[in-house]
C-alpha cells in the first residue's frame, strides 16, 4: 500500500435517496419518467399491474375496443430503467414518523414520496346505488358495463312481455359530464349500427337511450355553445337528453327523476368522483371529495418531502380556481415533482411553484361527431371528432396500443361493426 493509499479516508457510499411513487396512472408515470436518469432508487408501487387509458375506457364498455389495447403492463413501460423497481401491492397507509409506506405486504422507506392514487365513484352518500348503477374507473367496470348492456339485448330478444323487453331496452347514463356524454353516445352507435341487424325478436334499433343531468347544461366546463352542439349531436343519434334532471333513487327497477320513474336494467353511473384515501393515510386537509389541499409545489402541509399529485390532489390555477381532474393536469404534475425532486437532490433552492398549461377540451360523442376547446377556439361535428381522434391515438402508450385502436377505428368507421362484443360471466 502506497503513502497515498494509507493517508486517504476510506470512501464512505452515501446511500442514494429513495422515492417510492405510489400509482402508476398518468401522474405516478410522469413523475417516474421524470427521474429515471436521476440519482435515485425509485419505487413505484401499484395495486394493478397495469397502467390504464381511462379516457378510452368507455370504448370498452361499448364494445369498440378491448381491454387490452387502452392497458400497457406497468413494468414494460418503466420496469426497463436500472433504477425502477415496480411493485404490485395496495398501499394501506403511510407512517410518516418512520418514513415509511404501509403496504397489504409489508413496509417500504421513503426519502421522498409521491402519491398518486387518483379518484373513485361518489355516490353522494348513496353508496347502496352502487351495484345497480356501476361507475367507470378500471377495466372491471368497463367489462361489467359491457356485459350488462349487451346482456339486457340478450334478454329482450328471449321476453314475450313487452313491458319488461320495454325495460330491458332503457339505457341510462347519470350524470351529463364527458364521460356521460361520451357513453351515451357510444351506447347509441352500439344500439341502433352495430347491433341493429342482429336480431329478430327485437329491433335494437328501438332502444331507449336517456342522458341525465342535474344541471342546466351537458358538459358543464366547456363553452355554452360546444355543450349545445354535444346536445344536439345526441339527440341526432336519438339519445334522450334530459337536463335539471337530478336523480332521486336508483334500485333494481330503475331510476326516478322527480316524479317520474324510468323502468331500466342497465343504468350507468358518471355522476361523481370521490379522490383515493390518501388524505386519511396522512390526515392531511382535504375537501368534500377527499382532495389532498397541497402547497403550491405539490407537497403535503407539514411533510415537505411527500407530494400528492393529480385526481388525489387540490391544486388551484391562477385564477384560483381548483384544477380540474383530468390527465393533462396530473401529467404535468408529474413531471413537475419529478424536476421538484430533482433540483433538491442536486441542491438547487427550488424551481418556483406548479404552473398548469391548460390546452384544451375535448369530448366525442358516437362514431363521427365530438367538440373541441382549444385555447378559445371551437370546433363541432367531423373536423372535432377528427381532432380527438389523434389526439388520443398521439396520447396512448406504446405503439402496438396505438396502431390497433388506429385500426379498429377505421375498422368500425367502415363497416359499422364492433368487434369487441363479448358477454364474460353470464349470470346476473
Ligand atoms: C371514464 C373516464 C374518462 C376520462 N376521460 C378523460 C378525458 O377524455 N380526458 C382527460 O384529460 N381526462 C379524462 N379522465 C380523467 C383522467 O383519466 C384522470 O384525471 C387521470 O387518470 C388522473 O391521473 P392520476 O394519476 O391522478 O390517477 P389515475 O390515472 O387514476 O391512477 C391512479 C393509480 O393509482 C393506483 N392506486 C390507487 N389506489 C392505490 C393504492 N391504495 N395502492 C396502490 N395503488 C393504488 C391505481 O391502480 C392507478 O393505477 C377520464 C377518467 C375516467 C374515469
Amino acid at each position: 500500500m502506497s503513502d497515498a493509499d494509507s493517508a486517504a479516508p476510506a470512501a464512505v457510499m452515501q446511500p442514494r435517496p429513495r422515492v417510492v411513487i405510489v400509482g402508476a396512472g398518468f401522474g405516478g408515470l410522469w413523475a417516474t419518467k421524470q427521474l429515471t436518469d436521476a440519482p435515485v432508487d425509485i419505487l413505484v408501487v401499484d395495486r394493478r399491474n397495469h397502467h390504464l387509458f381511462q379516457p378510452l375506457l368507455y370504448q370498452v364498455a361499448t364494445a369498440a375496443l378491448s381491454a387490452a389495447d387502452i392497458a400497457s403492463p406497468i413494468r414494460a413501460v418503466v420496469g426497463r430503467y436500472p433504477n425502477v423497481m415496480v411493485l404490485m401491492d395496495k398501499v394501506v397507509g403511510v407512517d410518516t414518523e418512520a418514513r415509511e409506506v404501509v403496504m397489504m405486504d409489508g413496509r417500504k422507506p421513503y426519502d421522498y414520496l409521491v402519491i398518486a392514487t387518483g379518484a373513485g365513484h361518489s355516490y353522494f352518500g348513496h353508496d347502496e346505488w352502487a351495484s345497480y348503477a356501476p361507475g367507470l374507473k378500471s377495466i372491471e367496470d368497463a367489462t361489467d358495463i359491457r356485459r350488462r348492456i349487451l346482456l339486457a339485448f340478450e334478454r329482450a330478444e328471449c321476453l314475450s312481455d313487452s313491458e319488461e323487453r320495454k325495460r330491458n331496452m332503457t339505457l341510462v347514463v347519470v350524470g351529463g359530464g364527458p364521460t356521460g356524454v361520451e357513453m351515451a353516445g357510444a351506447m347509441a352507435d352500439l344500439a341502433k349500427r352495430a347491433l341493429a341487424k342482429d336480431f329478430h325478436a327485437i329491433d335494437p334499433r328501438r332502444a331507449r337511450i336517456l342522458l341525465l343531468e342535474a344541471g342546466p347544461r351537458l358538459l358543464p366546463t366547456f363553452a355554452e355553445d360546444l355543450s349545445a352542439s354535444a346536445e344536439r349531436a345526441l339527440n341526432r343519434l336519438g339519445v334522450e337528453v334530459k337536463l335539471n334532471a337530478p336523480v332521486a333513487q336508483v334500485d333494481g327497477d330503475g331510476v326516478i327523476v322527480g316524479s317520474e320513474r324510468i323502468p331500466s336494467r342497465t343504468v350507468i353511473w358518471a355522476a361523481g368522483v370521490a379522490a383515493s384515501s390518501a388524505a386519511l393515510w396522512l390526515q392531511a386537509e382535504h375537501d368534500r371529495a377527499g382532495r389532498i389541499k397541497v402547497n403550491p409545489d405539490l407537497s403535503v402541509p407539514g411533510h415537505p418531502n411527500i407530494f400528492a399529485i393529480g385526481d388525489t390532489a387540490l391544486a388551484f390555477g391562477p385564477d384560483s380556481k381548483p384544477l380540474p381532474g383530468i390527465a393533462p393536469v396530473a401529467k404535468q404534475q408529474g413531471r413537475y415533482v419529478g424536476t421538484l425532486i430533482k433540483a433538491r437532490i442536486a441542491g438547487s433552492p427550488g424551481i418556483g411553484p406548479f404552473r398548469y398549461k391548460h390546452y384544451g377540451d375535448l369530448a366525442t360523442i358516437g362514431r363521427k361527431a365530438a367538440v373541441v376547446d382549444f385555447r378559445g377556439w371551437h370546433l363541432h361535428g367531423f373536423p372535432a371528432w377528427l381532432v380527438w381522434s389523434i389526439a388520443h391515438i398521439w396520447f396512448l402508450i406504446g405503439f402496438r396500443n396505438r396502431l390497433i385502436v388506429a385500426t379498429n377505428w377505421l375498422w368500425n368507421y367502415a363497416t359499422f361493426q364492433l368487434g369487441a362484443r363479448i358477454i364474460t360471466r353470464c349470470t346476473d
